[in-house]
């Protein structure tokens, strides 16, 4: 989401004359855009404040704003633990930016703007194109949470579920396809639990499925992240129907244990964790499955994670994401006693070397097989392009032909831990722009 972020404010202050650069000491203003999920986030963010002070040692300041989940989390404190800092911008007022930079450019005045805005935001954008121009683009539909897993800070930082209308999701998307995405990616921090009511009907996250399905410029579709909870009917039958749809769903579990579950305030049980995959296979029998894993969570016992190798031997994740339990400050389980430290280093090490394997075997098994993927962009100074295929594995083939968003047929021959490499079956070239 800050990927989409990042370019949305980019396209705001174009309004105003800045364009990026690649060039970092040319920069008139630095914009930190931040994350809160992983462990010592606050501590990063200073860490690189420190290295822009270093750069520029012996030049005029640039203008230095943080925004994101970190400044949410941190406002005014920020401002005065580091003077270099001139704003902090929340998530949900990044709108504002604009009007930000040209106060601190006038005024020379520190700026704290971390309301929650979210529909005067997204009202703001809306009047603004979405310039971006990737292959493989994302695209916001829903921001925020309710559920409030104990663990997570994102009810704190992003602020209650909020979902954008359907109608402007549709034409931002066709602004996508026509910048020339062939893929979207629907991203939201509950993304199954979009729901936009108007007038006429309630939309779910199915409906803007169906209705991208529809678009013949578009070849895939993709939405992260799930919740278990919000994978109701229709949303599978959007699988069931819509060839467009990839065959895989990151699907968070955290845990393989019901009591964990409970005790994180996950709101679902492994019971009906299985009923889901189940479900999901019945409609469509090629779909693959990844997760996120917290290890160690304050009262896991060996029998709980016991449960969750048990759970892991059972779906086959690929490509997923598992850390160490570490507290976030201002959370309920911020206040329970954790695991010892080794046990859940020990724990997570076990944990890893399974999904290791299991990732190891899913990529085997594509050897000498042809799969469909997506090239996304010419590798940096080789004859080479890199792609996706349908299970998001990264593909890599050597070309001298441009492949840049074009669908296309490759033989595998090869593989590693990040990707798989093939070679390109040149009679099966599709051209995604047909
Ligand atoms: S559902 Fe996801 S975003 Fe919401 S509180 Fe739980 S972990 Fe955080």
């Amino acid at each position: 989401m800050n990927e989409y972020d990042s370019n949305r404010i980019l396209d705001l202050v174009k309004t105003i004359g800045y364009v990026a650069t690649d060039n970092s000491l040319e920069a008139d203003c630095y914009v930190l855009n931040t994350c809160h999920i992983r462990e010592k986030a606050t501590d990063k963010v200073y860490h690189d404040i420190g290295r822009v002070k270093k750069e520029f040692r012996n030049k005029k300041k640039p203008m230095l704003i943080v925004m994101g989940c970190v400044a949410q989390a941190e406002n005014q404190e920020m401002l005065k633990r580091e003077k270099y800092i001139d704003g902090v911008v929340g998530p949900q007022s990044y709108h504002q930016i604009p009007n930000i930079i040209k106060k601190i450019e006038n005024d020379k005045s520190k700026i704290n703007s971390t309301d929650f805005e979210v529909i005067e935001k997204f009202d703001s954008l809306n009047l603004i194109k979405n310039s971006n121009s990737k292959i493989s683009s994302y695209l916001t539909i829903q921001e925020g949470c309710d559920k409030f897993c104990k663990f997570c800070v994102v009810p704190y930082t992003r602020g209650p579920e909020f979902s954008r209308s359907f109608d402007e999701i549709i034409n931002e998307s066709k602004q996508l396809i026509a910048n020339g995405a062939k893929e979207i990616t629907l991203l939201g921090q509950n993304v199954n639990a979009y729901k936009y009511k108007n007038h006429t009907k309630i939309y779910r996250l199915s409906d803007l499925i169906f209705k991208l399905n529809s678009i013949k410029k578009l070849k895939r579709i993709r939405y992260t992240t799930s919740h278990p909870r919000d994978v109701t009917e229709d949303l599978i039958e959007a699988h069931k129907k819509c060839e467009k749809l990839m065959p895989i769903l990151h699907l968070p579990v955290q845990s393989g244990s019901s009591r964990i579950l409970k005790a994180m305030n996950r709101n679902h049980n492994i019971k009906e964790y299985h009923n889901i995959i189940a479900n999901l296979k019945q409609v469509k029998p090629n779909i693959k499955f990844s997760s996120d894993f917290i290890i160690g969570y304050p009262g896991e016992t060996e029998s709980d994670f016991q449960d969750t190798l048990k759970l892991i031997a059972k779906i086959q994740f690929i490509n997923s994401y598992s850390f160490i339990y570490s507290p976030r400050p201002g959370t309920p389980a911020s206040e329970l006693t954790n695991v010892e430290k080794e046990v859940a280093k020990k724990r997570l090490i076990k944990l890893q070397n399974v999904l290791e394997k299991i990732n190891k075997q899913s990529k085997k098994s594509f050897l000498n097989k042809s799969t469909e993927v997506l090239f996304e962009n010419k590798m940096k100074n080789q004859d080479k392009y890199f792609g996706r295929d349908k299970f998001l594995n990264s593909v890599v083939v050597e070309s001298k032909q441009d492949l840049t968003g074009l669908l296309v047929n490759v033989k595998i021959n090869n593989f590693n831990h990040n990707s798989l490499f093939g070679e390109i079956i040149v009679d099966k070239i599709k051209d995604c722009a047909a």
